[in-house]
Parts: structure tokens; C-alpha cells; sequence
């Protein structure tokens, strides 16, 4: 079943310190943001920084003991029980977590023992899947069917809309992915499951973020995972679309 409530998300693209998670947690909290985002791991395009891994894990065990939900891309199945094992041993709430199955991790295989993983360590945690990059409904749709295969209950899953790669299009916006919004709404339709929207990773610069939102909002999206830093400059990882707070406050009227 689909949600009434918009499904808000927002986050670092990568968890880089304490001081950055925590400071950032503190700021969704004032706001009532729900779900916090922060990866451990980074699939990267080139070799270069990829996520402070098992270091973090203290971390988001303190955000998740904040009320708040901590979001974060699993690359491969044993994550799943990783960061469920750390968050428990930190004293964190180990049910108060949302894993997602990344854009670039297209190995049926994997994303059905990650689906899997979920499904028997907890009652709670959620799922959420985002599209490939290239633009085919149907192994969009597969993603899911494979997901749904393991029995996961689909009342915690969330689909996300990042877009596909640009190669097949002109991209007069010189945006990072190319949405195809009837292809999310059908998807929609088809699965009956959220789908939520990532103009961060579309956008790929704080002006398109915005913009992208601002088209978004003309569809049935269910909610929105938003990249968000105390020092955009300063990150590690997607500089140049990472908003700050205060924008995301003027994101969150758009949306
Ligand atoms: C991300 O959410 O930071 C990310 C790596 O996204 P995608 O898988 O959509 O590229
Ligand atoms: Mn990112």
C-alpha cells in the first residue's frame, strides 16, 4: 500500500565523521525529518574515497538512539547483517534502519540475498530500491519481482527514482541523470509501491536540484531522498549537489 504521508529523506551522500552525522541528525530532528541518509560504502565511478565502512557504524547507532531512521546503501548482502550486528553492539535500535539496494548494484543475485537479509534479520527494517541507469521498464520491474521473490513484505519496500544515465539524450541541463517521470509513475502503478524521488542525483548541481524538485512536484511522487551537508564544499563525495540545511528548507516547500 502506498503512503499518504510524504516519505521525506535527507542526508550526507556519505558519512564522513561524527561531528557531520550527529550535526546533521540534529538538524532533521528540529525540522521533523524522519529518515536521515549516510553511506558507509560508496560505489564510485573512479577509485577515490569510498565511505568510512565499519568506522561508522558507532555513528549511525546514535542517530538511529535519536528516533530517527538511518538510511544507508548496502553493496553486498553481508552488510546487511554488519550494520545490524554494529548498531546492536553500539547500542543503537537495530529495527530503526532502512538499507537500499544502489543504482549501480545490478547483480540479481545480490540484490535478492540483500532483500533476503532484511526479510529474516528483523520485522522493521525497510528496503529501498533504486532504478538501474540505463532506461528499461522491465528490468526495473525485475528488480522488484526479485526483491518481492524472497517474501518481503512489500510494506517495506520504497522504489526511488534517480534517473538514468544521459547517454541516449541530448541534456541541454547539463543534468547528472535524465528523469523519465511517465516510466516512474508506471512503474508506480504497475508495483503499487511508493516511489519516492531523488533530484540530488538527477540534478547533480544545487541549481538543478532545485529545479527538478520544482518538476517533480507536477507528479504522484510519495515522497524524496534530498542530499544534504553541514560544508557542501567540504564533501567527500557529490560536492556539488549536496545542499545545506537552510535549503533544504526551501526544498522542502517545493516538495
Ligand atoms: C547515492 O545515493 O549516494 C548514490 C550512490 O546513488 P545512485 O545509486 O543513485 O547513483
Ligand atoms: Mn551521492
Amino acid at each position: 500500500m502506498k503512503t499518504k504521508q510524504k516519505i521525506i529523506i535527507a542526508g550526507p551522500c556519505a558519512a564522513e565523521s561524527l561531528k557531520q552525522v550527529i550535526g546533521t541528525a540534529k538538524g532533521l530532528k528540529k525540522r521533523g525529518i524522519k529518515i536521515m541518509r549516510a553511506s558507509l560504502w560508496k560505489p564510485r565511478t573512479k577509485p577515490g574515497f569510498e565511505g568510512v565502512g565499519e568506522k561508522g557504524l558507532p555513528w549511525i547507532a546514535k542517530v538511529t538512539q535519536m528516533g530517527i531512521t538511518m538510511a544507508t546503501e548496502v553493496l553486498f548482502p553481508e552488510q546487511v547483517d554488519q550494520v545490524v550486528t554494529g548498531v546492536i553492539e553500539n547500542g543503537g535500535d537495530s529495527d530503526n534502519l532502512l538499507f537500499w539496494i544502489g543504482s549501480r548494484n545490478q547483480n540479481h543475485k545480490t540484490q535478492k540475498e540483500i532483500a533476503n537479509r532484511v526479510h529474516k534479520i528483523s520485522k522493521k527494517i525497510k528496503l529501498m530500491i533504486k532504478n538501474q541507469p540505463w532506461r528499461d521498464e522491465s528490468h526495473w520491474l525485475g528488480i522488484v519481482d526479485h526483491v518481492l521473490s524472497t517474501g518481503l513484505s512489500s510494506d517495506r519496500i520504497i522504489l526511488c527514482h534517480r534517473g538514468f544515465s544521459s547517454g541516449w539524450s541530448a541534456n541541454p541541463l547539463g543534468l547528472r541523470n535524465i528523469p523519465d517521470w511517465e516510466m516512474s509513475m508506471s512503474v508506480r502503478e504497475k508495483t503499487n509501491l511508493p516511489m519516492i524521488i531523488d533530484p540530488s542525483h538527477i540534478g547533480g548541481t544545487v541549481e538543478n536540484v532545485f529545479r527538478i524538485a520544482k518538476e517533480s512536484a507536477l507528479y504522484n511522487f510519495d515522497g524524496a531522498i534530498v542530499e544534504v551537508h553541514p560544508r557542501p564544499k567540504k564533501a567527500k563525495t557529490d560536492a556539488k549537489q549536496q545542499l545545506t540545511v537552510s535549503q533544504l528548507d526551501d526544498l522542502l516547500k517545493i516538495l
